[in-house]
């Protein structure tokens, strides 16, 4: 059984962490930001459990809506189960709370709560194909760059928690592909798709937000509008647009998928919030530049 904790970041239905129960005691997937560890406690006591009764915490990756907590619920005696790029972060998280601090500036404690770090003991580092047994069940780590190169999705039985690599939906709206710098790259996404593909998975499990079904449905349009976002990007540069420009304009753009989705303004800014549009003008333009100059020359 796994459960989804809204974490009830600036609205509902923007991040969640799961909690997959075992006769080995409660495991626990994405531990949210720091700034939300209050209501990750909450949901953790309303099934039940106090956070020391979590053992295991499992993160797709260290950004800081996915493990900014995962030193809080280290303090309370957890082991974190990370990519082997994404451990020194978590064991010296310096470099990752300058480089959030350079996009977010003042908002950082506000969005992100605060910094600390894992001791290195409690850090377990997996691998791609490696598989953890707790209690009855078996959790297999699933290497899936793309959104970042350091990103596991998570196998057990025939679900998948997908992290970022699968992409946001939030309630009835479409699917939309997160696009962060500085790692955003879209070949990788694109072979991480297959590879979740091959393994048939019937449910998906999305930290933005919830879960998902239709699984072949997502995954096909996940890597539509992934083109579709990269070439969208791609032209404005080769125009040689301002960033400026982009964001307005690709703010507007996502904004208009939404709205003609059938979604509400409310609906529209959880996925602002989420998967802010600005973030991905950065990291498409990022990934253009680096990876395929050529390309873009205005
Ligand atoms: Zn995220």
């Amino acid at each position: 059984m796994i459960h989804i904790l809204d974490l009830h970041d600036r609205a509902p239905r923007v991040i969640a962490s799961f909690v997959l129960e075992t006769k080995a005691g409660p495991v626990l997937f994405e531990t949210g930001p720091e700034s939300r560890f209050s209501v990750l406690l909450d949901g953790l006591n309303a099934l039940g459990y106090a956070a020391s009764d979590i053992r295991h915490v499992f993160v797709t990756h260290i950004h800081l809506d996915h493990a900014g907590a995962a030193w809080r619920m280290a303090e309370r005696g957890a082991t974190i189960y990370v990519h082997p790029r994404g451990a020194p972060h978590l064991i010296d998280p310096s470099k990752l709370w300058a480089s959030a601090t350079r996009i977010y500036g003042e908002q950082m404690e506000a969005l992100w709560g605060r910094m600390g770090y894992v001791p290195e003991e409690q850090v377990e580092i997996i691998e791609d194909g490696e598989v953890f047994r707790v209690g009855e069940f078996e959790i297999k780590a699933l290497e899936t760059p793309g959104h970042a190169y350091h990103h596991h999705a998570f196998l057990i039985g025939d679900a998948l928690i997908g992290g970022d690599v699968t992409g946001v939906k939030i309630g009835r709206g479409p699917v939309l592909p997160p696009c962060p710098p500085p790692e955003i790259h879209i070949e990788t996404w694109l072979q991480s798709i297959a590879k979740i593909r091959t393994l048939n998975p019937r449910k998906l499990y999305l930290t933005h937000f919830g879960q998902t079904e239709d699984v072949a449905a997502h995954l096909s349009a996940l890597e539509a509008k992934l083109l579709e976002w990269a070439d969208w990007i791609k032209q404005k540069l080769k125009a040689g647009q301002t960033r400026e420009q982009m964001v307005l304009e690709f703010e507007a753009y996502v904004a208009a998928t939404l709205r003609a989705a059938g979604l509400s303004e409310e609906e529209v800014q959880e996925y602002e919030f989420a998967d802010p549009s600005w973030m991905s003008v950065d990291g498409l333009v990022r990934y253009w530049n680096k990876h395929h100059p050529e390309e873009v020359m205005s």
